[in-house]
Parts: C-alpha cells; structure tokens; sequence
C-alpha cells in the first residue's frame, strides 16, 4: 500500500527504533529526562532560540504559545486557511478566548502589508493584536515557502509594533531543505517556533516549542494544565535527536519525488489545475466530470491512498515510506484514470 494521505503516516525505521530502546531517560515532570533535555536544547539551539518544550502534538505546541502570548479579549493575526485557525478545533478561543483576524493569503502566505492593515488600533470596541502567526511551509498552500525578505519585513512591523510573531513550523524543514534559508536565523525574526518531528522528519511522536527562556518556561505550565505534563518521554525525544541528525537532508528526495507527480497531474486530462509543488505536498483539483471519491477509488484499487482536500479537490503527500519505486506505481495509476 501506498500511503500519500499524510507525512504522518511513517513508521519509525529500525535505526530509529534502535536509537529510541537505548535512550536514557528519567520523569521529565521533574525535569530529570537527559534526553528531552537534549532534543529541547538541540532544537533550540538550531533555531537560534534560548529554550524548548517537547510535547505530543503540533496542536498543543501551537496553542500553548498562543495561550502564553494572548489573554482573553486580545487578537491574533493569522491567514484564513491556516492550521491553528482551521484544523486546531477551535482551540484558540477554548484555550486562550482570544479573537482572529484572518488574512487572505497566496498559497497561505501573507504581507506585512496586509498585517500592518489587521492591527488593531486603541479603541474600546476592539480586541487587541497581541499575536501574529505564520505558517511555514503552508499546508492548505501546497507546501509553499515564505522568502527570507517578507519574513524580515513581517518580524520587522512586529517589532515596530511590539507584537510577538509566532511560527507555524509544523515543515519548517521541509521549507529550509527547500529555500537553502538557515534555521539559525529564524530565532532572530521569531518569538516562538514550533516544529514538529513526527511529519516529514519521520518520528512516531512529537513537537517542540522553542523560545527565550522566560516564555518557555511560562509554556511549561500551560502544558501541565493541558495534560501535557509526561514521564519517560526521552524514549520519544530520542526518535527526535536521530531525526534532526538522520532525516532533514533526505527532505529533498520527498521534494523531487512531489514535483514528479505535480509534473504528471498537470499533464493529466482530468486534472484542472495543480498548485505548485514546492516542497512535499502536491493540492489539485480534478475537472468536472471527475469526483474526488471516484479518483480516490481508482487509486485504492491500485493500493493507493490518498487524501479529499474539499470539492474536486485531493492532496498527496510524499515522505520517508514512500519510495522511486512507489512513485512509479503512482505514476502508472495516473495514467489509467478513465474520465
Ligand atoms: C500537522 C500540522 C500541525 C500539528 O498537527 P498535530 O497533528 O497536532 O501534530 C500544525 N500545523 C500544521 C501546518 C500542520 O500541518
């Protein structure tokens, strides 16, 4: 079976497997895991940032640093297709009772321009902007990347306007493996980061916070009050550590192997249009005439899966379980679509 629903959908290797049985670990709610310990520095240390919290998802890791930015009757700045606004169940008003401004991007990416429009000037009536969120890569985008120069010119409004800007790094990798940009720099542009390991990096479980050390440690109450507080997690941070040293550079792979299939689709008589691959996601709309079910049954008889994205809509996803020869019987399922 061919998998392209989702870069979730990986089962650890069994070097990873290995790195995960022999990691030291302790109860890291008293703060004695040495291997949380490391991942959280590791991390940290490679965005250019102070502090690290690991946490199950990349949800919680979103809406914990929502929750410690904003307080109820506050706003956050975001792009209306992004994941802590439409996939994160309501969250940011469960959580922090906090309001959205939602832009509308391209492809999910937005201007500081369209930012510097959303905040929210001194008025009894309005919520106030305490946070913009970027998405990066974006997911409902197909992947897309944010260039360096409109990063540096959102980070620089929110400074300006002393509003932390958060990220959405859930493919954070996929976009340096993609855009060549340095994960060093993203600390000076970001207060906090999340990242998450159990996408495209392969691990069974896992995201981690990073930010100054003073935030973090403000996020790790939050994460206790949300269950998040867990035991020998170094089992998990270990699968992480072997990620970061083992399966960022190989992101490439997943990126060509996306631009083969996007490549085919546009190709294809069926499809109508295919967003453009960036990275290792691929979004296209099949024409009328052609429904998402009837598509999605033909790759399942050819032991294919793949994802509705929303009407005549579908996505694939490539990732470390999928491989050149994989690809190829994708290809060939392509090509017998009857329309
Ligand atoms: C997957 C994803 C997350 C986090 O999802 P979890 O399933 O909670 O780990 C956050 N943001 C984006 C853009 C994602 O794709």
């Amino acid at each position: 079976m061919i998998d392209l629903r989702s870069d979730t959908v990986t089962r650890p290797t069994a070097a990873m497997l290995e790195a995960m049985f022999r990691a030291p670990v302790g109860d890291d709610v008293y703060e004695e895991d040495p291997t949380v310990r490391d991942l959280e520095q590791e991390c940290a240390r490679r965005f250019g940032m102070e502090a690290g919290l690991f946490c199950p998802s990349g949800t919680m890791t979103n809406q914990i640093a929502i929750k410690g930015h904003t307080e109820p009757l506050s706003e956050v700045i975001c792009e209306q297709t992004s994941h802590i606004y439409l996939w994160e169940v309501g969250g940011i008003a469960f959580h922090s009772g906090a309001s959205v401004a939602l832009l509308a991007g391209d492809r999910g990416r937005v201007t500081a321009q369209q930012v510097a429009a959303a905040i929210r000037s001194e008025n009894v009536h309005y919520p106030t902007t305490r946070l913009i969120s970027l998405e990066n890569t974006h997911n409902r985008g197909g992947g897309s990347c944010y260039d360096w120069a409109t990063l540096e010119e959102i980070a620089a409004l929110a400074k300006r306007q002393g509003i932390p800007l958060h990220l959405d790094g859930a493919r954070i990798f996929n976009a340096l493996v993609a855009t060549g940009q340095r994960s060093e720099d993203y600390g000076q542009l970001f207060d906090t980061i999340s990242i998450c390991l159990s996408k495209g990096l392969g691990t069974p479980v896992g995201s981690v916070l990073v930010g100054s050390a003073a935030f973090i440690h403000k996020c790790k109450r939050i994460r206790k009050v949300m269950g998040g507080g867990w035991r020998q997690a170094g089992y998990l941070a270990a699968a992480g550590l072997y990620a970061l040293e083992n399966h960022v550079a190989r992101l490439a792979d997943d990126h060509r192997r996306a631009k083969q299939l996007a490549e085919a689709l546009a190709e294809a008589p069926y499809v109508d249009f295919v967003l453009p691959a960036e990275t290792n996601l691929v979004i296209f709309r099949l024409k009328d005439g052609l429904t998402e079910d009837q598509f999605l049954a033909h790759l399942a008889k050819n032991d294919i899966k793949a994802s509705a994205f929303g009407p005549q809509m579908v996505r694939f996803v490539t990732h470390l379980d999928v491989d050149d020869a994989g690809i190829a019987q994708v290809l060939a399922a392509l090509q017998t679509v009857a329309a």
